[in-house]
């Protein structure tokens, strides 16, 4: 590696989201930064949701934690005090627990008011690879927080009817945080998750996907996968859970996936 490259050297970005709830969301941020972790990458997972999912499914309990997002957004403390390992997982976690809802009022008041986890991301960018960021299931300042921080945007979606409905919603969302906060946000792809090739409707579904968004959607396709919805309960990554099951090899394909999409495209 030359110094020449040095600028390049800053964390990739990513939001998964989807503004509908229990969509693959957590699952996806969670697998993906044991995927990354796997092959080699430093990643940071930010827990963007109050309901703490991504930070108890890496092993870290909500209900202990010395810091939480919550502190870093009003300035109280920053990523390198707040953040935790995740042993399980292989990647180091920005926890959140219930106390984040409370930065929505908080952060009303302040100037930048959509840009504190942008602001503070900084103080780690070039200690990762790469920063994914767990969103909650709304349109609120948190997401917009993570919106104004991120490159692109990773929308985990089931092949489901009224999927592609929500998806322009979804999309129209980032068209305008693209032109009114973040200029550098783009959609980096869709991932095809909880996905059962026996459902007709799933196959059509999927197939009209691909035709209207080509190569912005994911190669890799995660199956529905009943050892990923287990692992949260032991507080491991599906990936590190069952190494072996069709949904850990999925991630672990998609993590691979993103780090060529990276490089390809020389975002
Ligand atoms: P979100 O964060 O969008 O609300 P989650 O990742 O929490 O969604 O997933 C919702 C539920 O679906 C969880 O119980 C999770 O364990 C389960 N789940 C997610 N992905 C899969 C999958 N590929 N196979 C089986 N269950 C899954
Ligand atoms: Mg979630």
């Amino acid at each position: 590696m030359n110094t020449a490259n040095t600028a390049k050297l800053t964390a990739r970005v990513f939001c998964i989201a989807n503004q509908k709830g229990g969509v693959g969301k957590t699952t996806t941020a969670i697998n993906l930064s044991a995927g990354l972790a796997k092959h080699g990458q430093r990643v940071l997972l930010i827990d963007l949701d109050p309901q703490g999912n991504a930070t108890m499914g890496s092993g870290i309990d909500k209900s202990t934690l010395e810091h939480n997002l919550y502190d870093v957004l009003i300035g109280q403390a920053n990523i390198e005090q707040a953040r935790v390992h995740s042993e399980n997982g292989g990647y180091d976690v920005l926890p959140a627990n219930r106390e984040l809802s409370g930065a929505e009022i908080d952060l009303v008041g302040m100037e930048e008011r959509e840009s504190q986890l942008k602001q503070a991301i900084k103080l780690v960018e070039d200690k990762y690879d790469f920063v994914l960021i767990d969103c909650p299931p709304t349109l609120s300042l948190l997401t917009l927080n993570g919106l104004a921080a991120a490159h692109g945007v990773i929308i985990p979606m089931q092949c489901e009817y009224f999927a592609l409905e929500g998806l322009s919603d979804l999309v129209n969302t980032i068209k305008r945080v693209h032109r009114n906060i973040n200029p550098e946000l783009s959609l980096i792809g869709l991932l095809r998750v909880m996905f059962d090739p026996r459902v007709t409707l799933q196959q059509q579904v999927s197939a009209q996907l691909e035709a209207h968004f080509g190569d912005k959607v994911f190669k890799t396709v995660v199956p529905r996968n009943v050892r990923l919805a287990e692992a949260p309960s032991h507080g491991l990554p599906g990936v590190t859970y069952d190494p072996s099951s069709r949904g850990a090899q999925a991630y672990i394909a998609f993590g691979k996936e993103v780090i060529e999409r990276v490089r390809s495209t020389s975002m």
